[in-house]
Formats: C-alpha cells, structure tokens, sequence
C-alpha cells in the first residue's frame, strides 16, 4: 500500500480527521476597517440570480460580491508594496499550500493582554521544546481569538486609539520570514496586531513575510482542534490572475 493509499483509507475510517479551519462566509464576515482615510475592502454579499424560480425555474444561484482579503483569506506575497515584484494569488505554487501545520498557543497571554504580540523569545522556546521549525510548514498562532469571530464589534475591539488584537513583535516578524516555513496563520482578521501601524516597521509580519514571498492566513478557526505538530494543512485560495489574495478554504488533516 503506498503512503497516500494508507491516507486515503485513514480518512475513510476515520482514523485521519479533517478539521475544516475555515470561518463561514456570509454577509456578516468581520472584515477589517482602516482609518477612513484609506480605501476599504467589502463584505461578503450573495446576489441571487434565480431561485426555482421565473428566473431559473428548476435551479438557484447566485453571483457574489467580495473582497479579496473578506473573511478567511489569503494574502498572497503582492498584496504588500515589499512584494510587489513577488507571487499574485494565481501564482503561489500548487506544492507551497499543503504542509505540515505547526501551532504556537499564547491563549492565556492573550486572554490576558488582547494586545499581546508574539516575541522571538517566544520562537526560540517553543523551537527549545519542540525542536526547529520544520522548512515548508505553516506556523499557526493560536490566541482563542476566532471566539469573538461572529461578532465584529468584539473582533475588531477598536476603541479611540484602535483595534485590539494580538499580533508579532517586529523580531519574531523577522526571524520567522528568515525561516522557511510556507506563511503565518491567525484567528484575527489581518497577520498583523491591530496596533501594528505604530510599529517599527508598520505592520511587520506583512512588511517581511510578503518581502521574502511568502503567504499570511487570516480568521482560522479550530486551531485549538490540532495539536502543536503533526497536522497536515491544505490552504485553497482562488487563482485570481494578479489576485493579491483570495477567501480561501482551510483544510487540516489531524491522526486521531
Ligand atoms: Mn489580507
């Protein structure tokens, strides 16, 4: 039996679940909201063509309006001005969606400080105890965050000076974007902390991992379903030819 028979007949029994990291996409989706002087992304809106209906009597569909970068999503290398010469959505290989997932939990930081970022201390004692990062992996923040993703009040948790929301230090951001791991995924609504545009570079992780080509995954769900290693990740965005990035299905294949 060869490797991928023996995972399609784990799958089949169950000993293989797929746990499906994906919010739902609905008109609802919290998106990001920039200051107001800046160009905004849309929701997610479903306009009906017909339904068994005069329209179309024996069938139901619909055309969709979205932004790109509208609930969970990729942002493709393009999407930031240091990757500007870097892969569109349409051009990120095929090989460097699916990889081995890896999770760093700060749950309890963030529960206790929703402005927590991620420290290179932080990488360097999760590689302590869990060895190197494996190269052509995901690397998936887990903060508890995607509780709040039905509710976009408390999922931007904006006051006066902004949002609210966990993110990486500028050092981590770099030492990370060195590494060779496929892109970085959060239960936020962007990669970057919500007071990021203070930051020394304004919004690091976008500034460094778009740089160096590689991808961010934003509002994943069910991270606290994987374990720190192990999990296989499918990520499926659009193929929109100079997309600089698409919604896209998140897929993660977990052995019971
Ligand atoms: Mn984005």
């Amino acid at each position: 039996m060869t490797d991928l028979n023996s995972l399609a007949a784990s799958i089949v029994d169950g000993s293989v679940q797929v746990i499906d990291l994906t919010s739902p996409l609905h008109s609802g989706t919290p998106v990001l909201a920039l200051p107001p002087e800046f160009g905004q992304t849309a929701v997610f809106e479903l306009e009906e063509i017909s339904r068994y209906d005069d329209r179309g009597p024996a069938w139901y569909w619909n055309n969709v309006h979205t932004g790109e970068h509208t609930g969970t999503h990729v942002d493709a290398p393009i999407h930031w001005v240091t990757g500007q010469d870097k892969d569109d959505v349409s051009q990120i290989p095929a090989q460097r969606l699916v990889g081995p997932a890896i999770i760093i939990d700060k749950t309890a930081e963030v529960a206790a400080n929703p402005d927590y970022c991620l420290t290179l201390e932080d990488v360097k004692a999760w590689e302590a105890e869990n060895g190197p990062i494996p190269p052509h992996s995901w690397f998936l923040f887990r903060t508890g965050w995607s509780k709040y993703g039905d509710d976009p009040v408390a999922f931007a948790n904006a006051d006066e000076n902004g949002p609210h929301t966990p993110g990486v230090t500028p050092e981590a951001a770099k030492y990370l974007s060195e590494s060779e791991i496929l892109g970085w995924g959060v239960e936020t609504v962007g990669t970057d902390a919500g007071g990021a545009m203070v930051f020394d570079p304004p919004f690091p992780c976008h500034n460094m991992f778009m740089g160096a080509n590689k991808c961010g995954v934003t509002q994943l769900r069910n991270l606290d379903k994987l374990p720190i290693t192990g999990a296989v990740v499918v990520v499926a965005p659009l193929p929109i030819v100079k997309g600089s990035g698409s919604p896209c299905r998140v897929l993660a294949l977990v052995q019971k």
